[in-house]
């Protein structure tokens, strides 16, 4: 019994018609305020792995604004696993103060180690590892973004069964594996459309690795030119968005797959059947260091709330 078990299935939420399309959005960011959502799916079943083996600590890697960090660091107080966060950037070491998440993952008793981009790049095949596993008994290693095989088993638990009424779900992809995880619960006359949250090529052979069906395609029209930019467009979208339905939205991941969701009924290129589910994974903790760099770059900033 882990606090894991208190993650049940997530409320269903209705947006009005769209051109004829029923929108449907699944509420996982509301599984917890800070941590995201989906980064619990995928943590569940690797605690619960650790919890079994006797792992002593859990380590793994994020830079400064990573959902995945938070996450792992809250499940590690929660599961009583010590943990250490590799963090990219060496000169985070001197204001984790600028970072709410950093603070956060320090709050809830992370050990963050931070290394230079290129020793970062390096992470998984360098002496870093080594070093540590070396020094570390039971050391698990869990790769960035959380994703592997256990990742994937727990979200294959976000679809239900009632979910299978839907023609289409939508979700955002960083690694690939909530994605994974989805197609693998899917009917195979559904259809998953991953939105792609960085210019990330390789993504679908991260997916493939993770599922035999083929009812999925990635979407790259939509990444607002990298992971973590923005524009005017899409922060005005995000505003109306919430004035509308009162759900907010993060600028990383959500955001942008909800813009593209939009644009492509609007440009009538909506192929896939009119009653659509939408993935809300969460990352609303990204909204706050997002608008301190939108008020540096002058441009409007996200305003949820009255
Ligand atoms: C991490 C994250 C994703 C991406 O999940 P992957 O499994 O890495 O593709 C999507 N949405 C939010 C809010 C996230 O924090």
């Amino acid at each position: 019994m882990t606090f894991f078990n208190a993650i049940k299935s997530t409320t269903n939420q209705s947006l009005d018609i769209l051109e004829g399309h029923r929108i449907t959005v699944k509420r996982e960011d509301l599984i917890h305020k800070v941590v995201s959502g989906n980064k619990f799916r995928k943590l569940r079943y690797n605690f619960e792995d650790y919890l079994l083996n006797d792992k002593v600590s859990v380590l793994t890697f994020g830079g400064a604004f990573s959902n995945h960090l938070a996450a792992t660091a809250y499940a590690g107080k929660m599961c009583k696993i010590p943990t250490i966060g590799i963090v990219r950037g060496e000169e985070w070491e001197n204001k984790v103060e600028g970072s709410r998440t950093l603070n956060f993952c320090r709050s809830q008793g992370m050990d963050l180690r931070f290394v230079s981009r290129a020793v970062y790049r390096e992470k998984e095949k360098g002496s870093l590892i080594k070093e540590l596993q070396s020094k570390m008994r039971n050391l698990a290693v869990l790769p960035e973004g959380g994703t592997n095989e256990l990742a994937v088993k727990g979200c294959e638990e976000i679809l239900t069964e009632a979910d299978q009424q839907f023609d289409a779900i939508c979700c955002c992809i960083g690694t690939g594996g909530t994605m994974a995880g989805l197609v693998n619960s899917t009917l195979n006359q559904q259809f998953v459309l991953g939105f792609n949250a960085l210019n990330n090529p390789e993504v679908s052979k991260t997916i493939k690795a993770f599922t035999q069906k083929e009812n999925w395609s990635v979407f790259s029209n939509y990444t607002f030119g990298g992971y973590a930019k923005v524009s005017e467009e899409l922060i005005v979208f995000m505003n109306n968005f919430y004035q509308q339905y009162k759900i907010p939205l993060d600028p990383i991941y959500t955001g942008k797959m909800l813009f593209g969701i939009f644009d492509l009924i609007k440009s009538k290129q909506w192929s896939w059947g009119k009653n659509i589910l939408v993935i809300h994974s969460g990352g609303l903790q990204g909204i706050e260091p997002m608008n301190l760099q939108l008020k540096k770059k002058r441009l409007p900033l996200l305003h949820y709330g009255e």
